[in-house]
């Protein structure tokens, strides 16, 4: 709370004293606060890999260009840093557009199995290398859902490329979907893998955050994908939530609507 005196006086009436002000600005130097700290992690993030470039292709230039071993073996890395520049980038410009309701969702209605059973697809050739067995259950009555496909296909795949990144090899990932009052569903996607510590679950849904920087960084996320799931899982009305157990596994859900909503303009 800010609070401003302000004295006044009135010699004629007699008067004297002060007026004040109370304002409530916890609310907006929060979010000052954080919009700083979101200013400072991009900077930082890209930050990083700029620097790595720039001191590969020094290196480069310095002679490694001729090294037959070493040449390729930096302009791989430059490469892999590019990459993560712009996976970046493309995650930033993704919040962006949800953030100012730019993204318009194009929603229908889709079948849930089949959406489950396609997701699987995408990801069976890495499950196959990591020996994960991924299964799918879907209770009675789960038939369609009101989604724009492709925006919860990226929720989906975010929340799977997470499942996979921290589940050991031989592990499991189940996918599944059942029905909650006020005709929503509920999918989840659950390991078996590290799992999170549960004083670091509060914060898990920020930008940025990782439970591990440095791990997570090595394994190519941005530290962008649970906001971004949770930012679109929102835009269609629903809520999302992480679950998890520390050397037990971890399970994220998230609920949709089954049918057009009311009020909704698009
Ligand atoms: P990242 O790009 O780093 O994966 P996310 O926003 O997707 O960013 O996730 C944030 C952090 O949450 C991760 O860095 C990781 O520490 C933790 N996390 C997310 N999903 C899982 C999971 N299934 N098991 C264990 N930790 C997870």
């Amino acid at each position: 709370i800010r609070v401003t005196f302000t004295p006044i006086h009135r010699r004629e009436f007699g008067l004297s004293g002060t007026i004040a002000v109370l304002q409530d600005v916890t609310e907006q130097e929060k979010l000052e606060a954080s919009r700083r700290e979101f200013v400072a992690n991009v900077s930082h993030e890209l930050r990083t890999p700029l620097t790595t470039i720039k001191s590969y292709t020094e290196a480069l230039e310095d002679g490694a260009l001729e090294d037959p071993e070493l040449g390729p073996r930096f302009a791989s890395v430059i490469q892999n840093q590019t990459d993560r520049m712009i996976r970046l980038v493309t995650d930033l410009l993704h919040l962006s557009r949800l953030d100012s309701k730019e993204a318009l969702l194009r929603k229908q209605s889709t079948g849930v199995l089949e959406m489950l059973e396609e997701v699987v697809d995408r990801f069976s050739f890495q499950m196959q290398e990591k020996e994960i067995h991924p299964e799918i259950f879907i209770e009675d009555g789960v038939d369609t859902a009101w989604m724009d496909r492709d925006q919860i296909d990226q929720v989906l795949d975010n929340l799977i490329s997470n499942a996979m990144k921290y589940t050991p090899e031989g592990g499991k990932i189940t996918f599944e979907a059942r029905r909650v009052d006020d005709g929503m569903i509920a999918i989840s996607v659950k390991d078996n893998g590290i799992g999170i510590p549960k004083r670091n679950l509060d914060r898990i849904f920020e930008r940025f955050y990782r439970v591990d920087k440095a791990r997570a960084r090595n394994m190519g996320g941005t530290g962008l994908g649970l906001s971004i799931a949770r930012e679109i899982v929102r835009a269609h009305g629903g809520a999302i939530t992480l679950d998890s157990e520390l050397g037990e596994g971890t399970t994220v859900t998230f609920t949709l609507p089954t049918q057009e909503q009311g009020g909704e303009g698009k």
